[in-house]
């Protein structure tokens, strides 16, 4: 029988490889956007095919549908969305969270959440395993995404606790590729467009900082790995690429594969940023017999010839 997946967030960067992978694999697909950070250029391509549905609408009010799975990812994902209306943040995590768990609840349908590295905060254990607590600032200019993911994550586990939800809970680690935005802020879109321009690349701090990028399209065989993953494994389960760089040697390698002149400059370090991020994926590579197939310089070239185009 044709699965229907619905995928909220599904017109942002992940959502929109998500739901061209699942389109792919034969199932029905209903992509709820409200286009914060995403659009429909992402999803063009999909429009017409008639397995896939489109709704305008945003989660932080009830939404009623049929479907067998959800993935919610509709939240903005970079430090620069997600500061520009904290509290609107907070109520995409959270009630957010609460009206997809409640539609899980409803149909019966599996649900599975796209969390981060975030919940580890400016992490002192390195590199981050699951059973680390993390180390987050409840009241800092990052906490409305860090603890509203968090929160998330415990309605999560308190709906499968007391509702016998199945679900399943990803930590996302940072993944870059095609369909990022081009002014989202993140590291990887902004390097790649600064050095295609031959303009300055902005290292924050000292550039010391290190963080490990995982490609979109191993992410997302990550994702669908775990939502198929046995009834009895929830996670949470960190899913990122474990090649860990600074900043300085990022911007380097982006330099280097564009044959920029663009030189670095030194801009100062937004507060409480993570010194350092490196996922353990024993866990997934145990149980969803997952890990990351694509390095660095080959996702970079493909995130290159994307924004050329
Ligand atoms: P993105 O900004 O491209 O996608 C987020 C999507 O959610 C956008 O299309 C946006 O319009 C939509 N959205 C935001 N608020 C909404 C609301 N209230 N109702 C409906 N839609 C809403 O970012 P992304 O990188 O694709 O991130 C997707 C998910 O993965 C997010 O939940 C993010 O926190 C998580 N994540 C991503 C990374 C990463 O490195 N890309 C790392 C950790 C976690
Ligand atoms: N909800 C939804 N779609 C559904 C079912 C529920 O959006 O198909 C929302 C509903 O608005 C509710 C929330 O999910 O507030 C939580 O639902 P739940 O059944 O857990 O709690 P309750 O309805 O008792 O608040
Ligand atoms: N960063 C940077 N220059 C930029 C954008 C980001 O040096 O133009 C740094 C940022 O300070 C952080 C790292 O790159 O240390 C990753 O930032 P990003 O916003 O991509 O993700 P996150 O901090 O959420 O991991």
């Amino acid at each position: 029988m044709t699965k229907r997946v619905l995928v909220t967030g599904g017109a942002g960067f992940l959502g929109s490889h998500l739901c061209e992978r699942l389109i792919n694999d034969g199932c029905e697909v209903i992509c709820v956007d409200n286009y914060f950070t995403g659009r429909k250029e992402n999803i063009e391509h999909l429009i017409d095919n008639p397995k896939f549905e489109l709704i305008r609408h945003d989660i932080t009010f009830p939404l009623y549908v049929e479907v067998d799975q959800i993935y919610n990812l509709a939240c903005p994902a970079s430090p620069v969305h997600y500061r520009h209306d904290p509290v609107k943040t907070t109520k995409t995590s959270v009630i957010g969270a609460i009206n997809m768990l409640g539609l899980a609840k409803r149909v019966n349908a599996r649900i599975l959440q796209a969390s981060t590295s975030e919940v580890y905060g400016d992490p002192i254990v390195h590199p981050q395993s699951e059973d680390y607590w993390g180390n987050v600032n409840p009241v800092g200019v990052r906490s409305c995404y860090d603890e509203g993911k968090r929160c998330a994550e415990t309605l999560f586990f308190d709906y499968q606790r007391q509702h016998g939800l199945n679900i399943k809970v990803a930590r996302i680690f940072n993944t870059y590729g095609p369909r990022m935005h081009p002014n989202d802020g993140r590291v990887v879109s902004n390097f790649v467009v600064q050095a295609i321009q031959n303009q300055n690349i902005t290292i924050f701090g000292d550039g010391m900082q290190t963080r490990s990028f995982c490609y979109v399209d191993d992410l997302i065989e990550g994702f669908i790995r775990l939502m198929n993953s046995d009834p009895s494994f929830a996670g949470p389960v960190n899913l990122g690429n474990p090649c860990e760089f600074t900043m300085i040697d990022l911007a380097k390698k982006v330099i280097d594969l564009t044959s920029s002149s663009s030189q670095l400059i030194f801009l100062p370090l937004p507060q409480d940023d993570p010194r350092q991020r490196r996922p353990n994926i024993d866990l997934a590579k145990e149980l969803l017999k997952w890990e990351p197939m694509i390095d660095i310089e080959d996702g970079l070239k493909k995130t290159i010839d994307y924004f050329k185009g």
